[in-house]
């Protein structure tokens, strides 16, 4: 089955959404792709509430809905080129093509995990990944959680937490104090956020939370029963039933690698417009840096206007937009890893859980590795289900290495759909990067 739109936009969080409403709004065929059988992306996923959060998605939701843009959920795209992309229909197991002139990418970003002692125990979650699963009916009441790690994620989801009848024993905000102050002095321009920083901490009133402190191991045999926290001076144990540990995000830039466009240090690079080096490939929202939601928001629009060829109406969001990206940034360098967490680590730890590879094989005893390719090609790392998602980002942190090649299809699918698809053509997929106009 092929479509035929203007404009395609990949994911229907913040960005996409807003991407997906601003286009369309200007008279533009629109298609929005997302994975997920509902709209809203990782921050309004939950649904109808009466928070801020859900006003905003009422009004997101909205906005599309009432606009001309097509929505298609529940569709992976797997493969894409300038000019098209393959989506994948779990549910019909089968591909979509998609053709365009111009594509915005606006596919969020994941949790960053690191390897320590115990972290692949049950019970041992990622913060966002367990307040999704809360969200999606886990029963967390009366569980005791240690919520760590580090981020501005690790409020929500323990304020999330104790709300759904979790008892948290404490949140471990491995920055220390001198450096999430300076990211306090950036937050006194901008009064909403101070509010919601308020707001969490009154509903996390009781609740224990310690910087410059983290997770060195968590322990039990069959499930974690607790895990030990140090603060670099001392070390403790804390009995719990559940960790949910994550280390602030990375950008998805998959897509975008696999279209040739240029990936920098800390996302997808863009110009003003939120065009990529690839010529009528826009990009928006975390997977060009990690920004937060009003980011996302204001650059999903831009690149919906841009693409549409309003390039005046984009260019009077381009102050808060820009406003917004130096926040992203602030928050970045308040959130910076410490060399500790980088050294949890045991020979025997599992790092890539795909395929099962331990730390003291990727450090190669007697031949050291030299980088991604090799130690994918020596032990298989990163060549399981999720394809370096998880384990990539850790080696990144780890060792420096990076996953320079990414290849279609960027999620598993059978092969019996490989083969039968007539359009699927990933000789297209590979473009050399090209240079950006600014
Ligand atoms: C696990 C998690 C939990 C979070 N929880 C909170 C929170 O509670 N509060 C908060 O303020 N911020 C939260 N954030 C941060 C928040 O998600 C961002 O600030 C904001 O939502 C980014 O919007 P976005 O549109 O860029 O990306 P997202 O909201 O992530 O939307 C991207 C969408 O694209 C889809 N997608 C990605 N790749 C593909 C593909 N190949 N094919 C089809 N669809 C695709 C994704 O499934 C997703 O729906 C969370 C982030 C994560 C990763």
């Amino acid at each position: 089955m092929s479509h035929e739109f203007d404009i395609v936009v990949v994911g229907a969080g913040p960005a996409g959404l807003a991407a997906a409403t601003a286009a369309a709004g200007m008279g533009r065929k629109v298609a929005v792709l997302d994975d997920n059988p509902h709209v809203g992306g990782q921050i309004w996923r939950a649904g109808a509430g009466k928070s801020a959060a859900d006003r905003a998605r009422e009004q997101a939701v909205a906005g599309l809905e009432s606009s001309s843009a097509e929505l298609f959920a529940g569709r992976q795209v797997v493969d894409a080129s300038p000019g098209s992309l393959q989506a994948w229909v779990g549910a019909e197991q089968r591909l979509e093509s998609f053709q365009f002139e111009s594509l915005i990418l606006a596919t969020g970003a994941r949790e960053r995990f690191l390897p320590f002692p115990g972290w692949t125990l049950p019970g041992v979650f990622g913060a966002g990944g367990l307040q999704a699963l809360v969200r999606g009916g886990y029963d967390v009441r009366g569980k005791r959680v240690v919520v760590s790690g580090t981020g501005p994620l690790l409020l929500a989801v323990a304020a999330h937490l104790k709300q759904d009848g979790a008892e948290i024993v404490a949140i471990a905000e491995q920055a220390p104090v001198s450096q999430l102050a300076g990211f306090g002095v950036t937050l006194l321009s901008r009064p909403g956020k101070i509010l919601q920083g308020i707001r969490l901490r009154a509903e996390l009133s009781g609740v224990p939370y310690r910087t410059g402190c983290w997770v060195v191991a968590a322990e039990g045999s069959g499930a974690v029963t607790g895990v030990r926290l140090t603060d670099g001076t001392q070390t403790w144990a804390e009995r719990c039933d559940l960790l949910a540990c994550g280390f602030h995000l990375v950008p998805n830039t998959e897509l975008a690698s696999l279209l040739g466009c240029r990936i920098t240090e800390t996302g997808v690079e863009v110009n003003a417009e939120q065009r990529t080096s690839v010529a009528g490939v826009y990009c928006a929202g975390e997977p060009t840096g990690v920004a937060g939601v009003d980011a996302a928001t204001v650059q999903g629009r831009i690149a919906g206007l841009a693409a549409a060829g309003q390039s005046a109406a984009a260019a009077s969001l381009y102050g808060k937009r820009d406003a917004e990206v130096k926040f992203g940034r602030a928050m970045s360098r308040a959130f910076a890893l410490r060399a500790e967490v980088l050294k949890l680590a045991e020979p025997d730890t599992i790092v890539c859980r795909c395929e099962d590879v331990r730390f003291g094989d990727l450090e190669g005893n007697c031949v050291p590795r030299t980088g991604w390719t090799d130690a994918k090609l020596q032990t298989r790392c990163g060549m399981g289900p999720c394809q370096g998602r998880i384990c990539g980002p850790a080696l990144d942190a780890l060792f420096g290495w990076r996953n320079a090649s990414v290849r279609p299809p960027v999620f598993p699918i059978p092969i019996a759909a490989l083969c039968s698809a007539p359009l699927y053509d990933s000789e297209v997929s590979i473009h050399e990067p090209q240079e950006i106009s600014q």
